[in-house]
Formats: C-alpha cells, structure tokens, sequence
C-alpha cells in the first residue's frame, strides 16, 4: 500500500460509535470504578484518548515506536532537552532555529547544560567537534532559512559510535518527504503548527521516538512538565496529517518553480532551494529526502535590511507573516523578524544576510505566485537600484 493509503487509513473509525472523525474528548478526568481501576485514562495531562490517537499516527509516519504531542514546537524540543542533566553537552547545527537558540542559550545555559555549534552540513565536522560531555547532537535538515541539509544516516553512525543521542527536527521536510528515525536518529521533533497541520490555524509540537524506552522517559517528561497539546488541537492536526502527502507534493512543486523563477531575476542574488543543482547540499538532498520542500529562500543583489523590507511589503498574495507550512503563502525577513533573537555576527556566519527574503510557498496557481513576485520585485526600490546602476 502506499504511504498516502496507509496514513489515511491508520487514522481510526471509532469503535464505540462508528464516527469517522476522529472524537475530541473535551475533558479533564476520567472517572474510575475503584482506585486504580479505569479504562486507560484517568487525568487529561497524563493521557487523551484524542492526542493518543494524533501520538499514534504521528509516531506510524515517522517510522518510530512512540510519539507525544505538546503544546509548541518549542515545548517539544524543551522536553527532549529535559533528558539532559547539568554539566552534559549538546552539538547544534548552526544554523539553527531561532526559537531553539533561544531556549538552549538563555535557559539551558543557566542550568549547566552547554551547546556547542558546527556546520553539520559535513559530517566530520560533527566528529570533529564531539567532546566527552557531548550527550545530544542536534540537527535539522532543511535548516532554516538557508536550507542547508545534513547527511542524517552518516551523522546517526557517528553518534551511534560515541553513544549520543541524535534529534532531529524534521519540521522542514515533514515525514512525508524524510523520515530521519530510518535513517539512524534516535528522536524526531516537529513544529506541527508548520506542514503537519498545514493551515496556519494552530501552535502545536511532536516528538516521535525511535524506542519505546525513550518514548517512556519523554512521556513522563511531558506529564511532569505539563506542556500537553489540547484535544481540540490534536484532532485539528489530525484533520491537517490527512491531507499532508497530497499538500507536501504540490508544495515541492510551486516551490521548484519559484526557485527556478527566481535564479533568473536580475534583482535577485543567492537562490536557495534543495531542489536547485546549483544548491551546496542538493546531492544530499536528494539522496535522503523525496522531494525538496515548499520553503525558498533568496538575497537581493542590494543587499540592505531595506530593499528586503521593501520587498515583503510589496506582495500582495505572499503575506507578511512568521510561519510558514500553510496553504496561503507567507514570506519574511528572518533578520527583523524570525532570527532577531540571533547576534548579528552569528546571523551573517550561518548565511542569514540582511537582504535574505524566506518564502513558505503555498497552494495557490504558481503562475500566480510568480507573477506576484515579479510585481513586487518591479515595484521596490530592490529592482530600481539595479537598473539605475546597469543605466549609469
Ligand atoms: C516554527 C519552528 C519551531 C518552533 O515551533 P513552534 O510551534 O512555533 O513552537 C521549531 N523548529 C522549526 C524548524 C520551526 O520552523
């Protein structure tokens, strides 16, 4: 059967009724016959029937045995930290998510937990840089923005060797293009608010773990920490995973096109996009994932904040927003907006130039899109320049 069967069909018909939608248990307890003595569940924190059922199908797409729903992408990704203990190290990819650098710099710092960086693009400079406290290496692939992308089956060998553990946040790709626990890594995590619920309708986080044993130690983290998903948000990502293999292909596609589109602009400087033979880690790419994904980011030959800024507030189908994965597409400027979090210096070493533009390119006609894009360029001071300077 192919993917796309298997996942709609391994979401239940419920046994009790007979709904073929999946029911939100909207509650907080569970009442029990006698102390102990219930039908699986008795407080809503510890276990839903509702997020047990996302959990279930979440951790069958990734190919892991066990998964857990939170409240966040970051939730989910605090919850794999908390298997860290003081004095332990982890090894990120540089270019590395605002949100995370955030949370592993200014919280877990204070607790004794260190991070250390490197470009994971090439696998021996992960080698290079483990120590004896490393306990966590930490990747994601595509990296945004300038998805950069990780051999993930050799990074999991050596990981394997040193006994670390090896996450991934496959929130780029979604399972439907990579399924990185196959290839080797230990956890996956997901910002489930991107491809997996799919329309920009909700915050929400998956871990899905490659054994059960670690599933337990992430399982009573997320019942000690608390950061649980709702039920009325699982069964929205629920509904969003039913769709994602038909979304993620058409995604890839608009996204190949805008990419192509764009490398030809005169405006236009750096293209980025897997999908690209001109990309650094296209080989990569297409050797661990099935597609190229819908995120496509560029720099303008005027490389200044404001030819940027002029730029994404000339689009009129691209909306100005954070986030991306949804059906309407989004675009932003990572140096005011997402990355802002990260120190300039910092910024510029991971490729992240003050005119880089990230479009979440969506499932509007693609003709469409480009032609926005061109309009746009046509309209900003980014297009004037350059012509002003071909004029002189
Ligand atoms: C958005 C995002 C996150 C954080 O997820 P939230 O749901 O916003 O908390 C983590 N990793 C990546 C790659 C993301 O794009």
């Amino acid at each position: 059967m192919s993917n796309a069967t298997t996942l709609i069909h391994s979401i239940p018909v419920d046994p009790l009724t007979g709904s073929i939608s999946v029911p939100i248990y909207q509650t907080s307890t569970f009442v029990q016959e006698a102390p102990g003595v219930n039908k699986g569940y008795d407080y809503a924190r510890s276990g839903n029937p509702t997020r047990a059922t996302l959990e279930r199908i979440v951790a069958q797409l990734e190919g892991g045995a066990t998964g857990a729903a939170f409240a966040s992408g970051l939730a989910a990704i605090d919850a794999v930290v908390k298997l860290l203990k003081s004095g332990d190290e982890i090894l990120a990819v540089d270019d590395i998510y605002g949100g995370a650098f955030r949370l592993f710099t200014h919280i877990y710092q204070k607790f004794g937990i260190t991070i250390n960086y490197a470009d994971t693009t090439d696998a021996g400079n992960v080698r290079n840089a483990i120590t004896p406290n490393t306990r966590l290496i930490w990747l994601e692939t595509p990296t945004n923005p300038t998805l950069k992308v990780s051999d993930i089956a050799a990074i999991a060998a050596i990981a394997k060797q040193h006994n670390i553990l090896l996450c991934v946040d496959n929130t780029f790709a979604s399972p439907a293009l990579q399924q990185p626990i196959k290839l080797g890594a230990d956890i996956v995590v997901h910002s489930a608010t991107k491809y997996l619920g799919g329309h920009s309708d909700l915050i929400a986080g998956l871990i899905v773990t490659a054994t059960e044993e670690l599933g337990a130690e992430i399982k009573f983290i997320q019942n000690a920490s608390g950061g649980i998903l709702s039920p009325h948000d699982s069964w929205l990502v629920i509904r969003g995973v039913e769709t994602l293999h038909l979304r993620v292909q058409q995604h890839c596609r608009n996204a190949q096109s805008v990419a192509e589109y764009l490398l030809l602009h005169p405006a236009v400087d750096k293209v980025y996009y897997p999908g690209l033979a001109t990309h650094h880690n296209h080989d990569i790419a297409a050797r661990q994932q099935s597609g190229f994904g819908g995120i496509v980011t560029f720099t303008l030959k005027d490389d200044t904040e404001d030819a940027a800024k002029d730029f994404v507030c000339s689009t009129r189908l691209f909306k100005l927003a954070e986030s991306l994965g949804g059906v309407k597409s989004l675009l932003c400027h990572p140096a005011t907006m997402t990355h802002k979090s990260i120190p300039r210096e910092r910024r510029h070493a991971a490729g992240v130039a003050d005119s880089l533009v990230r479009l979440s390119v969506g499932l509007e006609d693609v003709q469409d899109l480009i032609d926005d894009i061109e309009q746009a360029l046509e309209n900003s001071k980014a297009e004037i320049q350059i012509l002003e300077v071909e004029m002189a």
